[in-house]
């Protein structure tokens, strides 16, 4: 509601099809009303190729993807390439909050390990408990494996903060190592928008939590 204020204070395209889109890019992270305009003239101006191409990409997304069900990211094969590579250490499960930062992880090409997806973090002011995300699968995984360490990569942020604290009492018990990444990560930010070298480096550093 917000964005659509915003947007109507701006620029207010006469034409429906383009509000329309310039209403849907807006919606997306990151996507103010500025570029949202911007990308919608662009495609405007774009070969008809380019956005057939652009939405079937956009359909394909949800038709040929899925969450793995070891580690749910997010995946075409059953269980995903990290779950199923025999090259990975599988003593060692990373647990990170979105499929995204698997992808900044992997880039660092210092891990070696597997992973489990939350697929967000507990905010109880936003309303989201412990059952919100996956932690159940997670449990059910460390108690029926041989992993001897698990390391909380959640963000550096409140909400990260709080899910790694909860995350630690209950893997504890289990004789597990638990580990969290080095505070060279600033405070506030999300790791997928973290540089290799500071990833790396948090890593590297990682400590017992
Ligand atoms: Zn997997």
């Amino acid at each position: 509601m917000v964005k659509e204020a915003k947007l109507n204070q701006g620029f207010i395209p006469t034409v429906e099809a383009v509000y329309k889109l310039i209403q849907e890019f807006n919606k997306l992270p990151g996507i103010g009303p500025k570029s949202a305009q911007r990308l919608t003239y662009y495609l405007l101006r774009a070969p008809e190729e380019q956005a057939r191409l652009l939405a079937e990409a956009r359909l394909s997304l949800k038709q040929e993807t899925r969450l793995c069900p070891i580690c749910f990211n997010v995946t075409d094969s059953d269980p995903c390439l990290i779950c199923g590579s025999d090259q990975r250490d599988r003593s060692k499960i990373c647990v990170v909050e979105q499929p995204q930062d698997i992808l900044a992880l992997e880039h660092t090409r210092i891990y070696n390990g597997l992973y489990h997806v939350l697929h967000g973090a507990i905010s109880p002011t936003e309303g989201v408990g412990v059952s919100d995300v996956r932690i159940k699968e997670l449990m059910n995984r460390l108690q029926s494996s041989s992993v001897d360490e698990v390391i909380l990569a959640t963000n550096p942020n409140l909400e990260g903060e709080q899910t790694a604290m909860y995350l630690n009492k209950l893997i504890l018990p289990l004789g597990i190592r638990v580990t969290r990444l080095a505070r060279g990560l600033p405070f506030g930010t999300e790791l997928e928008y973290a540089d290799d070298v500071t990833l790396t480096r948090a890593i590297e550093g990682r400590q017992e939590f």
